[in-house]
């Protein structure tokens, strides 16, 4: 794609987000198209559209940003064309989504910005997307979707739960990927759970949920999910992940679940011969979000080449958490919990700038993070996180 074209698109799609609830009024006239010209289509979505609507920007605005990286674009479309097959989508519906987008584009840019050569930049633009989500698709031996069984459900926190499930089907994916899930009570409303574990012959797959205020899904799972329920997974998705044979060191930050495709890369790690020095940062708002401390400190006395430094916001834990003291003061071979702002602590804690960098937790964390480290002298291009939707 040429720079005019990457430019024009880019042009328009910034006039509408900046503007006051642009974006959001973009997804709901972008919907509207596409329920009434195409009404065979609703059926694919939920019935609630919030968290759907919200998550077609963001990712509108991933792929518009990265038009000029084909490296780190295409891989991404390619995943999400295998992760699609679970809608059972075709070139129909991708033309559909497409005609609909440059439909209500225009009737938002207005005349003045929506010329005939912005139409056709969104149209090859588009057409780029649905040409490599459906080829890789069309390519993939892989099934669509897995089926598991939930064979433990442990509340570890009022507001977060482990869940570990048996697949069907093993799934071959890397540690460090997350995957699209769906439970029985919330249909069609697939979520991003990232495994907590490597994948391993007997399918199993661990994931580590939290459940937010006024969530669709979290709070479902947290509260409701029991043994015996089958949940369906999509392809796997993301690019995290250490690779075998480096020599860089790692940094690695994980807030909350964030921790869980650290963790996954971790024990996958203690199965090779060598490793990188890797430091891991792991965050909570109370001493109690640290909730997997104990595997970290195991892990940190096994292999000499993982330092773990514990970092809080609080050094109190919230009312409603009933042991009240700090839940992991003995864990050996941690290094000393440090309090504060995890960005800060860890911008202000060495020079990771030869540091290969990983990311992982809720979206203003990771920003935050990120800008933090690039201030402390971390080039961009070392810093990986997964999508921010
Ligand atoms: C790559 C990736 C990996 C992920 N891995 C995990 C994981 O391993 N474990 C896990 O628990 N979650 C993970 N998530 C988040 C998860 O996919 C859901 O977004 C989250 O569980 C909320 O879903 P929900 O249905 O409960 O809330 P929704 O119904 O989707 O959202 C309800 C409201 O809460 C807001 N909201 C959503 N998420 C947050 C948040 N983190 N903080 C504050 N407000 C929020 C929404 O904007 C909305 O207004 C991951 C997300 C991504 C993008």
């Amino acid at each position: 794609m040429d720079s005019r074209t990457v430019a024009l698109i880019r042009t328009t799609f910034k006039a509408v987000a900046a503007e006051e609830g642009g974006p959001d009024k973009l997804a709901r006239s972008f919907y509207a198209i596409l329920f009434t010209e195409y009404p065979h289509i609703r059926d694919l979505f939920p019935a609630a559209l919030g968290a759907q609507r919200d998550r077609l920007i963001k990712a509108i605005g991933y792929t518009v940003e990265r038009l000029e990286e084909p490296d780190r674009l295409l891989p991404f479309l390619a995943q999400l064309g295998r992760d699609h097959r679970k809608y059972g989508v075709t070139a129909e519906h991708y033309a559909a989504v497409s005609r609909s987008l440059r439909l209500a584009l225009g009737g938002y840019a207005g005349t003045e910005l929506w010329t005939d050569e912005v139409e056709r930049a969104w149209e090859e633009g588009l057409d780029l997307i649905a040409s490599t989500m459906t080829t890789a698709a069309e390519q993939e031996t892989a099934p669509p979707v897995w089926t598991g069984t939930v064979v433990e459900h442990r509340a570890v926190l009022r507001n977060l739960s482990i869940v570990r499930l048996r697949l069907d089907q093993p799934m071959t994916y890397a540690a460090g990927q997350y995957m699209s899930v769906q439970i029985p009570s919330r249909p069609r409303m697939w979520r991003y759970l990232s495994a907590a574990v490597p994948p391993n012959p007997q399918g199993e797959i661990e994931f580590h949920i939290r459940s937010i205020t006024g969530g669709w899904v979290g709070p479902a799972v947290v509260g409701h999910t029991v043994v015996g329920d089958r949940w369906l997974l999509g392809s796997p998705l993301g690019g995290l992940g250490v690779l075998r044979n480096t020599r860089r060191k790692m940094l690695m930050v994980g807030c909350g679940t964030g921790i869980a495709p650290l963790r996954a890369q971790l024990l996958a790690m203690t199965q090779r011969r060598s490793n990188p020095r890797v430091h891991l940062f792991v965050g909570g708002q109370h001493p109690c979000d640290l909730y997997d401390l104990a595997t970290l400190s195991a892990l940190s006395v096994a292999h000499k080449w993982l330092t773990v430094t514990p970092v809080v916001e609080s050094i109190e834990n919230p009312w409603w958490y009933a042991d009240s003291g700090d839940p992991a003061p003995e864990l050996p071979a941690l290094q000393r919990r440090q309090v504060g702002q995890i960005g800060k602590v860890v911008a202000a804690a060495g020079d990771w700038s030869d540091h290969d960098v990983q990311i992982v937790g809720a979206p203003p964390m990771v920003q935050t993070t990120k800008f933090r480290l690039m201030a402390a002298g971390v080039p961009t291009r070392n810093i990986r996180h997964d999508p921010l939707f």
